[in-house]
């Protein structure tokens, strides 16, 4: 992709300052209070380019509950750990059907089809865990998301981590039922209370475009050198994230914005640009498949703005 040097300080604080006027936002989730009490009318989003600029926009400092967005973290991890041997356990195919579908997974033997979709993180987060105790793992994520986020105040919402373990049957059914297959090694409280954890991580904008940067410059922070992954990795998971990255609207947004994606049902999206740029974008509002739906025009004006796409202009 070239940079066409767009004004992008101009064009977030526009695409803020319009998002924050529309009054189509769509639903906020509503399984848990503290997703279901969150003021739809929120909105920010933030940009950092790979000379570690940041550009800002509406409320890009508020923390939110990352809930998926974790996931593309705990795959990173989880593929850190066992290589190649993750691809046991877990699949590369976009699923069709809902995030927290349950039939696909008996048709497929317990085998889920992608790390994004509740199954598959799931499988990765039991991944992470073996041979450690939760407490540790949990931990070990944590501080994986500070690293790369540069920043130690991020941290698990307690209360939204109670209330997805209080109501988590569904998530419960298909951990037990990929425990039934030999899919997860541990026990599947276990499993279960990290994965609820690391959905509970809060943070805001502007560390999720930080934390996302590695991914948009071949597995190394262009900032301060840190390298997190190898290029051939991070050029994976942005694959990933482009084909399963929004659940059954993975195609949807490939075709309006272009970019590899991962979004969660607190109405983030984290969005990169290889070669270019991170970025999120924060909506509480869902559309029917569950992503954000101001987040995603944002991202889809964003490209429209800048001619950014993994596609061509
Ligand atoms: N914690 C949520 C769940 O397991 C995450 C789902 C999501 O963000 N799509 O249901």
């Amino acid at each position: 992709m070239s940079m066409a040097d767009p004004d992008l300080a101009r064009i977030v604080s526009d695409i803020a300052e319009e998002m924050s006027a529309r009054t189509d936002r769509g639903q906020v989730a509503t399984y848990i209070p503290e997703l279901a009490n969150v003021d739809p009318a929120r909105f920010g989003m933030a940009l950092i380019d790979l000379d570690g600029h940041t550009h800002v926009g509406g409320d890009a400092d508020m923390p939110f509950s990352i809930q998926s967005i974790s996931k593309v973290f705990t795959l990173t991890l989880a593929l850190g750990r066992v290589g190649d041997r993750l691809w046991r356990k877990v699949g590369r195919e976009p699923s069709g059907n809902p995030f927290n579908s349950i039939v696909q997974l008996e048709r497929e033997m317990g085998v889920p089809r992608n790390p994004f979709i509740n199954a598959g993180a799931i499988a990765v987060t039991d991944v992470i865990l073996s041979g450690r105790q939760p407490r540790e793992t949990l931990g070990e994520i944590l501080r994986f998301l500070q690293f790369v986020a540069e920043d130690e105040t991020i941290f698990i919402d307690q209360e939204v981590a109670a209330s997805e373990k209080r109501t988590g049957f569904r998530n419960a059914a298909l951990a037990n039922y990929m425990k039934s297959f030999g899919v997860l090694e541990n026990p599947v409280d276990f499993t279960l209370g990290v994965y609820f954890h690391h959905c509970a991580i809060a943070m805001s904008c502007r560390q999720l475009a930080r934390a996302g940067l590695f991914l948009a410059n071949n597995g190394r922070n262009p900032v301060n050198g840190h390298s997190v992954i190898s290029a051939e990795r991070a050029r994976r998971i942005n694959a990933l994230m482009l084909t399963c990255g929004h659940y059954d609207g993975s195609g949807e947004f490939a075709y309006r914005v272009g970019l590899p994606g991962k979004s969660g049902v607190g109405g983030g999206i984290l969005a990169v640009a290889p070669g270019l740029a991170s970025v999120a974008v924060w909506a509480p509002g869902l559309d029917e498949a569950g992503n954000s739906h101001l987040g995603r025009i944002a991202l889809e004006e964003l490209a429209r703005r800048t001619g950014w796409s993994i596609f061509g202009h």
